[in-house]
């Protein structure tokens, strides 16, 4: 158990006060030395709760639980003093056990905050770098520039994203993406920080600054994710702006109008009596368990998804998640792999070779999956070859000059914008096809072929089954293929050869045709030529690992591993935190009207309110935290 120098202060303050409060029981001191002996341990206790009540007063805020406590407690004591009752020990108990309350808040919203950053302690202090007498030299990883080699030891984390340059070994990468199943890496294979290395020594070049890598970027976003309100958290703001002052109202009521008509009637007012139930009533009002679960229910949500690889950037998003009834996919590197394999070469008027090279040489600069898989399929690309004037048009291709000729690579609609004629390939009706044209002329085409990732039509399945009504995809590729891939996963609906601001309006269509606002919408993709959509839908969701920066910044949930199935997962996870919060609202709201009405008629007293209270909301914070454990 780990506690901090607060919390063992304030246990200090409440074992103390405690053990004074028991003592004078016993101790035969009375008169003047009692009351300041009394007082003596209130005030240890309580006195920060005094405090923030007087701040709360001066700046004006609205009644908040800190005045509801020192009213209530200070008017016991008043109480005390008028009936001569030298009973302050209620105004104490009531201190003592808040205190209790709070301590066990504060100790489990720490205990969950420790748990997210144990579990996002990815971001290791050091990065190791080779001096020049072949000794490791640990350094500041923010000194480290892109393209130094580090060297990642075994048992060590890896502190920079960056490409395996030399040794084999497996990695962890558990932390940031929830797979337990160690990924083997060797030279050539991307690594990113915040994975542990296993076996083997590996030699890293950097391809990031610590401060862009993975790690970082990762710790960034949830430290965001907690600032970012939900409805229902806003609910309690605006819950508490009503309820506090009809709280107040009615103990003031409570105080003054029974005896006042007790008057009326000629009877005994019995101030005492009443001005105690208003006091009790008070106590007993005060929402603390609602103003902790819900937050912490949240706040577990979050840790408890990104457990499973799927970084959620804020509580809104978790709540919009839980109510998701259309998830819009897009096709390339989200249900596909984006890793294009050369399935035919149809050259016009040079050889195979010669319409790869030029391919390859035009995509040299691009980040789309279909540049990365052209670059793999021509390894000798970085050759002499002058490449200049390189334009990338989204949904269409690229263009550039290669050795002073204007090459186009890429769909139809490109091939028609550069005026060059070409016919439809014949053979394999539902690939890719990616045409070149050199010069405005037709040069031929390049069959490429991508395979739908493994869990996607499990992915598809788990939606349907958790509610999700429409399962959508858009793609920018060719209808045949789009088809294709949409019949093999089950998918319900299927655009294709869409730009990227078709695949936005398409979105917006979706969301106009939906019967209500509640009936949210997800858009699932790898950013490369989406982020506009990313944005645009209710919530948007982007590869972490494959996805652009850009698409992670756009988006709203990020799936580390860019499995399909983790927004099952997601959803999943919403809905439960979503569930633990309705239950917390309305136990919290339950047990407190049914003891106000008790505290009203005088059933309950001051004791049994604070029982009540605490009792709450111990229930509702441990019922928050199991928003942290996925089945
Ligand atoms: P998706 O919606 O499947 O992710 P994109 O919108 O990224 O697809 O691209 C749509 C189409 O545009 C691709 O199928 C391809 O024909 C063409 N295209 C886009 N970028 C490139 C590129 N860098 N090189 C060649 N063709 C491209
Ligand atoms: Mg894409």
């Amino acid at each position: 158990m780990t506690v901090n120098k607060k919390q063992k202060k304030n246990l200090a303050r409440i074992i103390a006060a405690a053990a004074m409060t028991v003592a004078l029981h016993f101790l035969p001191v009375t008169g003047a030395a009692r009351f300041a002996l009394y007082m003596a341990a209130y005030l240890i206790v309580g006195y920060d709760i005094l405090i923030k009540a007087f701040q709360g007063i001066k700046n004006r805020q609205p009644l908040d639980e800190s005045l509801l406590m020192a009213i209530a407690t200070i008017g016991a004591i008043a109480l005390a003093l008028y009936e001569k009752s030298g009973n302050y020990t209620e105004a104490i108990a009531v201190m003592l056990f808040y205190q209790i309350g709070e301590w066990f808040q504060s100790y489990a919203v720490g205990k969950s905050r420790r748990n997210i950053s144990e579990l996002m302690d990815i971001a290791p202090d050091y990065a190791n770098i080779e001096a020049e007498n072949g000794q490791l030299e640990q350094v500041d990883p923010d000194d480290v520039e892109i393209g130094t080699v580090i060297v990642v030891q075994p048992g060590e984390r890896v502190p920079i994203d960056g490409v395996v340059v030399d040794g084999s070994s497996s990695l962890n990468t558990a932390a940031l993406t929830g797979e337990s199943v160690p990924r083997d890496v060797a030279a050539g294979d991307e690594v990113i920080s915040g994975c542990i290395n296993l076996s083997g020594v590996l030699r890293v070049e950097t391809t990031k600054e610590f401060g862009e890598s993975t790690a970082s970027k990762v710790l960034e976003l949830i430290e965001e994710a907690s600032s970012r309100k939900s409805r229902s958290e806003n609910f309690i703001t605006r819950f508490a702006r009503v309820y506090t002052p009809a709280v107040v109202i009615s103990a003031l009521a409570l105080a003054l109008l029974p005896p006042l008509f007790l008057l009326l009637t000629g009877g005994a007012p019995m101030w005492e009596t009443w001005v105690y139930r208003a006091l009790t009533f008070l106590v007993i009002s005060c929402p603390c368990a609602l103003v902790v679960s819900i937050p912490l229910s949240f706040f577990a949500g979050i840790g408890g998804a990104s457990r499973q690889g799927v970084l959620v950037k804020g509580s809104n998003y978790l709540e919009l998640l839980s109510e998701v009834k259309t998830v819009v996919f897009d096709k390339t590197g989200t249900l596909t792999k984006g890793v294009f394999e050369v399935t035919a070469i149809h050259p016009e008027r040079m050889d195979e070779r010669q319409l790869l090279h030029l391919a390859a040489h035009v995509e040299r600069y691009s980040k789309h999956p279909i540049a990365n898989s052209l670059r793999a399929a021509y390894p000798d690309e970085a050759d002499e070859c002058a490449v200049e004037d390189v334009e990338e048009i989204a949904g269409h291709g690229v263009t550039a000059r290669v050795n002073g000729d204007v090459v186009a690579v890429g769909n139809g609609k490109l091939m028609d914008k550069v005026g060059a004629v070409f016919q439809a390939c014949e053979k394999h009706k539902d690939g890719t096809i990616l045409h070149v044209a050199v010069n405005g002329e037709y040069a031929g085409h390049i069959v490429i072929s991508d395979v739908v990732k493994p869990h996607s039509a499990q992915a598809i399945a788990a939606l349907k089954k958790s509610g999700v009504r429409q399962t959508v995809m858009l793609t920018g590729d060719v209808k045949a293929v789009a088809e294709r891939v949409a019949g093999e996963l089950g998918l319900d609906q299927v655009y294709s050869e869409l730009l990227p601001q078709d695949k936005v309006a398409k979105v917006e269509a979706l969301l106009g045709q939906r019967a209500s606002e509640k009936e949210r919408l997800a858009f699932v993709g790898d950013g490369i030529n989406d982020a506009p959509v990313l944005s645009r839908a209710d919530i948007g969701v982007a590869m972490g690992a494959m996805g652009s920066d850009a698409a992670i910044e756009a988006a709203d949930v990020v799936l580390m591993d860019d499995d399909p199935l983790k927004i099952s997962t997601a959803v999943r996870i919403s809905r439960k935190c979503l569930r633990i919060v309705k239950e917390n609202i309305w136990f919290a709201i339950g047990v407190k009207l049914a003891c106000l009405i008790l505290g009203a008629f005088g059933v309950a007293n001051m004791w049994f309110a604070i029982f009540a209270d605490v009792g709450v909301m111990i229930l509702a914070v441990l019922n928050a935290i199991r928003c942290m454990f996925n089945e």
